[in-house]
């Protein structure tokens, strides 16, 4: 045999009888054998006393009293010892030095019994001395057994009291004796087979627990990780909307059982559409990124609530106010966001102007489900985008009648006749240069049998809301082109259009089939659009508006001033009039900023070619200061209020005299 394998041979050998290294191997032994030792030491003592009491008497003291009662002290010990590891924690190390004492321990242990056996035997008669041939085999065989799991101990033992044990009775030369020994060799052997069998299935078990165990951590691993993205925004990395509804479901609970306030609150940005919109989506991503980081940099040092933040798609942005918070804390909570999202942004392009509106609800005095709370919380920040821009708004009572109100009008409005409840009024547009008027404007107004009259600023925005803006439109569209066509050929009509008229796929054809069958020239009419409406779906609103300019119409951007559109949206549309908002009519006298704002616009108006409407003009100081700054058309109540459609011819049989009288007095002149 060449060296090598003899070295290999003699090393596989060695390895039987030392302890593994392979530490779960180690702990799984150290378990299973802290378990059996404690019958090892039972077979050992009883076995060891029955014997030692049938050669009291016979033999030395010594024998049969010291040592067994010692050996019996030594293994009462052990068995403590090894009952008290039981739940201990221990490191591998600590693992790996208590089987290696163990294993070598089996060293001495076995040696000593043999020994002890081997110095009783001469004292005994037949009988006593067939009982130590016997008590050896039995105590070998149950120690193999209880050792199953430290495989080197167990062939340790077999090998110190087997050998001795063959070659001492076979030395005997008796025959039963002999028997016994060769019997106890074969079923030593037999064991120490199973013993192998068993220990590979038991090392093999445990190598495949392990690798379960690696396999279970490895899918908890991705699990954790699908868990962690799936509740991810991945564009912010904040926590997402699918997170925010299980953190406000968990909150509200809390907070429910502990009799305590949660709030909700919702954000939207203010003016990020027209950043997107003209700077493109990579520089949107980069102040959604900021703005979130921003944010969520004043609720985690927001003190003594706790607040969750989370992107919920977007511009808008959620919150969930734990920790009893009242109305001031949300009101500082919004500000310090508000103030935060202000600041301007690192971006190679201009100032981006941003600003934010909050809506808040709070539980238990606005609702009493979680869904009812963000519905609420949507309400608040409803509100103040229409009324409070970049503000922040908490639900109150008086918003709670309006939803309700809301909801009747909604609920009205689907039963409602628009042939017998709808009407239009219209309001005269006038020449600013010689107040003369040159056209109407067409409001709708909806007579409720059961509410009254209500107002468009509010039945507009359910119509749109519950699906029926585009037939009262087509409604309203007919009738006001019905008195148009009595007015004087040079009249225009002037008609609001809402964004789900101009940003619908079809919602511009019903429209264009009505004009042409009311036999109104399309030159006459002026669709009135507003800013938001445009923003809507641009690229859609752009195909209608073009539509209704191939027909002649003229198109006129509304309200314009208010909404959150840019610049670029007036010079991207074939605009023929911007109409600049009422607001800043009101204190054009008082308030440097509006007279500045009408100014710019009227001087951009005149870059773009365009002309200027300037609605709201309630004073003649207001009419004085308007035609200062050059406004082309003015429209409001100090001229005429919106009129019935029977009022309209005598309205422009007085025009028309005023116009001569003027004219007469110019002549004369
Ligand atoms: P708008 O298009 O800006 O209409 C002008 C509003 O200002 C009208 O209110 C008008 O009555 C009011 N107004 C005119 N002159 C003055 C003034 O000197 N002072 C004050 N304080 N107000 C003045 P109205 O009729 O209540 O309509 C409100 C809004 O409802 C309209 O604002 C428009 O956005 C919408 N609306 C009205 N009729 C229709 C319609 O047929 N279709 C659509 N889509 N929207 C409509
Ligand atoms: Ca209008
Ligand atoms: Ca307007």
């Amino acid at each position: 045999m060449p060296a090598v394998d003899l070295k290999d041979s003699c090393a596989a050998l060695m390895r039987l009888f030392r302890v593994p290294r392979d530490p779960d191997l180690l702990r799984a032994q150290f378990d299973a054998f802290s378990k059996q030792i404690p019958l090892l030491y039972f077979i050992l003592i009883s076995n060891t006393l029955a014997v030692a009491y049938t050669y009291v008497n016979v033999a030395p003291d010594w024998l049969t009293m010291i040592v067994p009662s010692v050996l019996t002290l030594l293994a009462a010990l052990r068995t403590f010892w090894w009952l008290r590891q039981r739940g201990l924690v221990r490191s591998d190390a600590d693992i790996l030095r208590n089987l290696r004492a163990t294993n070598w321990m089996t060293l001495p242990i076995g040696a000593g019994f043999t020994a002890w056996s081997f110095a009783l035997y001469p004292y005994g008669d037949p009988f006593a001395k067939s009982q130590v041939a016997f008590y050896m085999a039995v105590t070998v065989i149950g120690c193999i057994f209880s050792l199953m799991h430290l495989r080197s101990a167990a062939l340790i033992v077999t090998l110190v009291v087997d050998v001795p044990y063959v070659l001492f009775f076979w030395a005997t030369g008796e025959p039963t004796l002999k028997a016994i020994a060769v019997n106890n060799l074969l079923v030593s052997g037999a064991m120490v087979t199973v013993l192998f069998i068993y220990y590979r299935d038991f090392a093999d078990l445990v190598a495949s627990r392990k690798s379960l165990l690696a396999q279970q951590a490895a899918t908890q691993a991705l699990s954790d990780e699908n868990f962690r993205l799936a509740n991810l925004d991945s564009l912010t990395e904040l926590p997402n909307r699918r997170r925010f509804f299980a953190e406000l479901s968990s909150a509200f609970n809390n907070a429910e059982i502990r009799r305590a306030r949660v709030a909700v609150g919702i954000i939207d940005l203010d003016g990020f559409k027209p950043i997107n919109d003209n700077y493109g989506h990579s520089v949107g991503d980069r102040v959604l990124i900021e703005a979130g980081r921003r944010i969520r940099e004043v609720c985690e040092g927001f003190w003594p609530q706790r607040v969750e933040f989370a992107r919920l798609g977007g511009d808008e942005f959620g919150l969930v106010v734990c920790g009893d918070p009242e109305d001031a804390d949300l009101a500082r909570l919004g500000e310090r966001i508000g103030e935060q999202v202000k600041l301007p942004y690192q971006l190679d392009t201009a100032h981006t102007g941003l600003s934010c509106s909050i809506g808040f609800a709070l539980y238990p005095r606005s609702a009493t489900t979680a869904e009812a709370l963000y519905e609420c919380a949507d309400y608040s920040l409803y509100h103040a985008k229409r009324h409070l821009r970049g503000r922040t708004v908490i639900f109150s009572s008086e918003l709670e009648a309006e939803i309700r109100s809301r909801g009747v009008i909604e609920t009205l409005l689907r039963t409602a006749d628009f042939d017998t409840e709808l009407e239009l009024v219209f309001q005269p547009i006038i020449d600013s240069m010689n107040e003369h008027t040159v056209g109407f404007e067409a409001l709708a107004r909806w007579q409720s049998p059961r509410l009254g009259w209500v107002s468009p600023a509010d039945f507009i925005p359910a119509a749109e809301r519950i699906g029926l803006i585009r037939p009262l439109t087509q409604a309203l569209l007919v009738r006001a082109l019905a008195a148009a066509k009595t007015w004087p050929d040079h009249t225009r009509l002037s008609f609001n259009l809402s964004a789900h008229d101009i940003c619908s796929p079809d919602g511009i054809l019903p429209l264009i089939t009505i004009i042409e069958k009311s036999g109104v020239t399309p030159r006459r009419l002026d669709f009135e659009i507003t800013e938001t409406a445009v923003t809507f779906d641009f690229a859609r609103a752009q195909q209608s508006i073009a539509a209704l300019k191939a027909m002649g119409c003229g198109i006129s951007l509304d309200d314009f001033g208010t909404g959150y559109s840019s610049l670029s949206h007036v010079h991207r549309l074939p605009l023929d009039k911007l109409k600049i908002d009422r607001s800043f009519v009101a204190d054009i006298n008082e308030n440097p900023v509006s007279h500045k704002i009408i100014k710019s616009l009227t001087g951009l108006c005149d870059d773009m070619e365009i002309s200027c409407v300037v609605e709201g003009v309630e004073t003649r100081a207001q009419l004085d200061t308007l035609r200062r700054l050059g406004c082309d058309f003015l429209q409001g109540y100090y001229f005429a209020k919106p009129m019935p459609g029977a009022a309209i011819a005598d309205h422009l049989a007085r025009d028309r005299a005023r116009l001569d009288a003027a004219q007469g007095a110019k002549d004369v002149a």
